[in-house]
């Protein structure tokens, strides 16, 4: 009997093993065949889309999309990726992308032993591994490889994923359990859609030969051809969409301008760098990172609805995205404590209750803690319990800011306040408060709550400034937790002799440095939320330091990435907007950058549609 599990949820995999071979007791197959199931990948998915030729003729700044209907145990991908590593020189930045989907994904601790198999594979498993995401619905983007390989995993059904998801695939990879066994996977409906992805020269292959499939793939545009099988198979099936009308991908050359070096800005021109792109990322600031990313430590929090609808899973699609973002980045600037989300009054305990109720999170994501677990973990006595993010913890968002725009491939220039965006012969020319233009084919604005001044539309867009005051509590006068702790404020662990706390939510403020006023809010609410925090003799406000910032939000609170649109929704021609991220910048801004680079390279969509729609610009204009 299999229990449904709550939402986000998914039901896991159930395998029983015969001779180190995986078998689904659900679908009664396996998910390899026992007759070498590495070289069949390789003779029948590989071979058959003439892959190791194909991705030699990619160009050093272009990609190649396989998608695949059923990702199991990943042995296919990392088949898939080995390849790609053998064919590519090891600097370029041609990129592959892999769009799979799962219906009952794999349990991390069975996907290790399922490619213990494989130990050709081992570094690549290893790392596959590291990034398994959490097994919660939706869409989980991984970035490998350094960025030469980009997994895009769809937690869900099959049709589902082919409706939502953005992408064209050069090469399919039809590899669900025997149709006889796993019918949904080959209805027409998914060979409807697979056609959606596909464009003239779009290769399959598939190592079923049965009749229905074949003429379905025949009707849908494919000429299919039966090929011998592999080993003890006598046949399989390859195919083309469409043949004759092949064309060639054209790789994206120009340059991109950022405008904006806090944590969005520098994110993105980062990742359009890695990929190949030449940025230029402007700033009226002397450095990177000295607005509202400028404090010296910051949180990864995000709240999760109570309903699991698509704000929630937004969110938490970003959450776990960042974690795994961040992780090279462990000791440059961020710092994997762990948080701690208190329950620190009635109403939060009843919606954390609520949530609990409603939702099944995994415990590698979140998990309910009481008051003497939360203790341990935070290192201080807390007198409530609350849920625990153990891949979470803080940042250092300037520093972050500042280590991200250095790559060969960005050219900063700060002190340049851009005052001005005009079309020039295909181009934009970006004019700064002295008169000089400098010139991109495309130009992404991320300037925070001044972006609206900087977009050249006519009609008021709904962003808003909110002032933040943070306060650093000096170690000697303070109880410093081992983790981050959140409530209605948060504080970090110690970091250099002090640790941040904040931040005040000033809607009517306009006053741009610390106040008295500011600490003491930040000291009286830290003391209710967490009442062992304070020691024997506690500062005047006016002897403490802090930082104040304003924050870009808009008028739903959702961020807003994508092209930017007039008030009529037209597109604007190469011109992008990156703001609105509120409190949780460092959340959000990992996804929307890895999203919006995907957009403007023209790559398969990292979030799917009815996620990517509740950041359209268009939504800001008042209707
Ligand atoms: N490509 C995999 C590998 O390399 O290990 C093996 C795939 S296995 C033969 C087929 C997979 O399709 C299973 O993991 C199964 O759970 C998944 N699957 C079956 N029906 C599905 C559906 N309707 N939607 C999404 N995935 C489905």
């Amino acid at each position: 009997m299999h229990s449904p599990c709550l939402p986000p949820a998914m039901e896991p995999a159930d395998l029983i093993w015969r001779d180190g071979v995986p078998e689904s007791t659900r679908f009664g197959d396996v998910y390899f065949s026992r007759d070498n199931g590495l070289a069949e990948t390789r003779y029948v998915f590989i071979g058959h889309n003439q892959l190791p030729e194909r991705f030699q003729q990619v160009p050093d700044t272009g990609h190649f999309v396989i998608a695949e209907t059923g990702f199991g145990t990943g042995l296919n991908f990392l088949a898939a990726w080995a390849e790609w590593l053998k064919q590519r020189p090891a600097d370029d930045n041609a990129i592959l992308h892999f769009v799979s989907v799962e219906r009952f994904p794999l349990r991390r601790q069975d996907l290790e032993k399922a490619l213990s198999y494989w130990p050709e594979l081992s570094p690549l498993a290893t790392e596959l591994i590291e990034h398994y995401p959490p097994l919660i619905k939706g869409t989980h983007r991984l970035v490998l490889a350094g960025g030469r390989v980009r997994l895009t995993l769809y937690f869900g059904d099959v049709l589902d994923a082919w409706k939502d998801l953005t992408f064209f695939a050069d090469a399919w990879f039809l590899d669900g359990f025997a149709p006889s066994l796993n019918p949904d996977m080959w209805l027409d409906d998914a060979i409807g859609l697979i056609t959606s992805h596909s464009k003239p020269g779009t290769t399959l292959a598939t190592f079923t030969a049965v009749g229905r499939v074949r003429r379905s793939l025949a009707e849908a545009g494919f000429e299919i051809a039966k090929v011998p099988g592999f080993g003890r198979k006598r046949e399989m099936l390859a195919g083309i969409y469409a043949p004759g009308n092949t064309t060639n991908q054209e790789a994206r050359t120009g340059t991109v301008a950022v405008i904006g070096a806090g944590i969005a800005g520098t994110l993105l021109a980062r990742n359009l760098a890695e990929r190949g792109v030449q940025v230029l990322l402007l700033d009226k600031a002397p450095h990177a990172g000295s607005a509202a990313s400028g404090n010296p430590q910051g949180a990864l929090y995000v709240k999760l609805g109570v309903e699991y609808n698509a704000q929630t899973e937004l969110a938490a699609t970003a959450l776990s995205f960042s974690q795994r973002f961040y992780r090279p980045w462990q000791n440059r600037f961020w710092h994997p404590t762990g948080l701690l989300q208190l329950a620190t009054d009635d109403q939060e305990a009843d919606r954390q209750r609520r949530f609990c109720e409603r939702n099944e999170y995994p415990d590698n994501l979140l998990e309910p803690v009481d008051a003497i677990r939360a203790s341990e973990l935070a290192g201080i006595p807390v007198d409530t319990g609350g849920l625990w993010f153990p891949g979470s913890g803080w940042l250092e968002p300037a520093k972050a800011c500042q280590q991200l725009a250095e790559h060969p491939l960005i050219e900063t220039r700060f002190s340049y306040q851009v005052v001005n965006l005009l079309p020039c012969n295909n181009q934009w020319c970006i004019r700064n408060h002295s008169g000089e233009d400098c010139r991109a084919d495309a130009v992404i604005i991320a300037g925070g709550h001044e972006s609206p001044a900087l977009v050249p539309v006519a009609g008021q867009l709904r962003l808003k400034a909110i002032r933040g005051q943070v306060t650093e509590l000096p170690e000697a006068n303070f109880n410093l937790p081992q983790t981050v702790i959140c409530g209605t404020k948060y504080l970090n662990p110690v970091q250099g002799g002090s640790a941040v706390t904040g931040a005040t939510f000033d809607l009517k403020d306009e006053t741009p440095y610390p106040t008295p006023a500011g600490h003491q809010e930040n000291l009286d609410e830290l003391k209710r939320i967490l009442p062992s925090v304070t020691k024997e003799s506690v500062p005047d406000p006016d002897q403490l330091q802090g930082r104040v910032a304003f924050r870009c939000t808009t008028h739903d609170y959702q961020p807003v990435a994508g092209h930017m649109r007039d008030t009529e929704g037209n597109h604007l021609n190469d011109l992008y907007l990156l703001t609105g991220l509120g409190s949780k910048g460092l959340v959000w801004a990992p996804l929307l950058a890895e999203y919006l680079a995907d957009v403007i390279s023209g790559q398969p969509h990292c979030l799917p549609a009815p996620l990517s729609k509740r950041l359209e610009t268009g939504r800001l204009y008042r209707t």
